[in-house]
């Protein structure tokens, strides 16, 4: 029940909605992404040609899902959302498919969760706007195409790694979201808070974006637990005493820093001697999964500068010494 995981929670769905944004010019942010997307959408437009096939990807909760509605809604077709893991069958994907209407938008989140057979449907589909039937068994088994409307794909994933190179290959637009600046997610916390009809000063708003740890979705989180805090000791409007002492409460600290990536620092400056470890032996030593510490906890830490990943493994650096107050006996750098 962390507040700063930021895979979707529950209570996420009520209110991402309707904080969504719904074009690019509402889109907050990652400005070389949104300039290139703007550029790639007018000329499909003029040619009125369907969008080239898009991977987006980044942590969780940076507005790939946000993006992709927004692209399909710039475009003016339908999207069709659907997950790597919901897809079991070839046949699942091919009635997908088979349903798009012309230049509509498909967004797969988690892609590389695709099971391989349903993977290789995706090939002709992507390249030539196909998908290749086998009829019959044995040696009367033949192969038949059938012709799809023009599509476009929009893959989400957290690592571009993670994909096969036949399936990465196959996007001509492959875009990787950062984690936001602190200005940029104080202007998604303002915008939050006019969309909710909080009443907030700026200087809160800029407190709570600092702690969001660069994600949009911990943001909108941070925002609503604030909010209550200031309804039950304050009068409902969030100043920046109430939003503070709130953060503290959540054991979020001035950086952003929960309780998971300082147990991940203390871990390896106790027991590695600051490191180097490897990334197996510090989810055992945690009890956090491998995925989440490389997709979740490490971005984050990476940017801070408090850890550096060296082919020997993660290593504390001198900086993530001084935030937790701990002597370097080692001399990190
Ligand atoms: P992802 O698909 O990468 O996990 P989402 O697209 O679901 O992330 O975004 C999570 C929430 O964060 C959305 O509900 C949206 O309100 C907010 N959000 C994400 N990116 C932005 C942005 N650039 N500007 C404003 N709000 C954003």
């Amino acid at each position: 029940n962390r507040i700063i995981t930021s895979s979707i929670k529950q209570e996420d769905f009520e209110i991402e909605n309707t904080l969504r944004p719904r074009n690019l010019s509402e889109y907050i942010g990652q400005d070389k992404i949104k300039e290139k997307l703007q550029i790639f959408i007018n000329a499909a437009k003029l040619r009125n040609e369907s969008l080239d096939h898009v991977l987006l990807y980044g942590p969780p909760g940076l507005g790939k899902t946000t993006l992709s509605n927004i692209i399909a809604n710039e475009m003016g077709v339908n999207i069709r959302i659907t997950s790597g893991p919901a897809i079991e069958r070839p046949g699942d994907l091919a009635a997908i498919l088979t349903n798009l209407g012309e230049n509509d938008v498909l967004f797969i989140d988690e892609i590389h969760r695709l099971n391989r057979t349903v993977e290789e449907i995706l090939y002709p589909a992507m390249e030539d706007y196909a998908l290749d039937i086998i009829i019959g068994k044995g040696p009367s088994a033949r192969s038949i195409r059938l012709d799809l409307s023009k599509f476009t794909l929009i893959g989400a994933t957290t690592r571009a790694g993670l994909l096969t190179s036949p399936l990465r290959d196959r996007f001509g637009v492959i875009c990787r979201l950062e984690l936001y600046e602190n200005g940029d997610l104080f202007k998604i916390v303002y915008r939050s808070a006019a969309i909710l009809g909080i009443e907030i000063e700026e200087k809160a708003a800029y407190e709570i974006g600092k702690r969001a740890r660069g994600t949009p979705r911990i943001a909108n989180r941070l925002l609503k637990r604030v909010r209550d805090y200031a309804q039950v000791k304050g009068n409902g409007r969030i100043t920046f005493e109430l939003a503070t002492k709130a953060l503290d409460m959540l054991e979020v600290d001035h950086l952003g820093l929960d309780m998971v990536d300082r147990n991940i620092l203390i871990t390896i400056i106790e027991k590695f001697g600051g490191g180097p470890v490897g990334l197996d032996t510090l989810a055992a030593s945690t009890g956090e999964e491998r995925n989440t510490i490389e997709d979740v906890y490490e971005p984050f830490l990476l940017q801070l500068g408090f850890l550096q990943r060296t082919p020997k493994g993660r290593i504390v650096t001198k900086l993530a010494y001084e935030h937790m107050g701990i002597k370097d006996v080692n001399g990190a750098e």
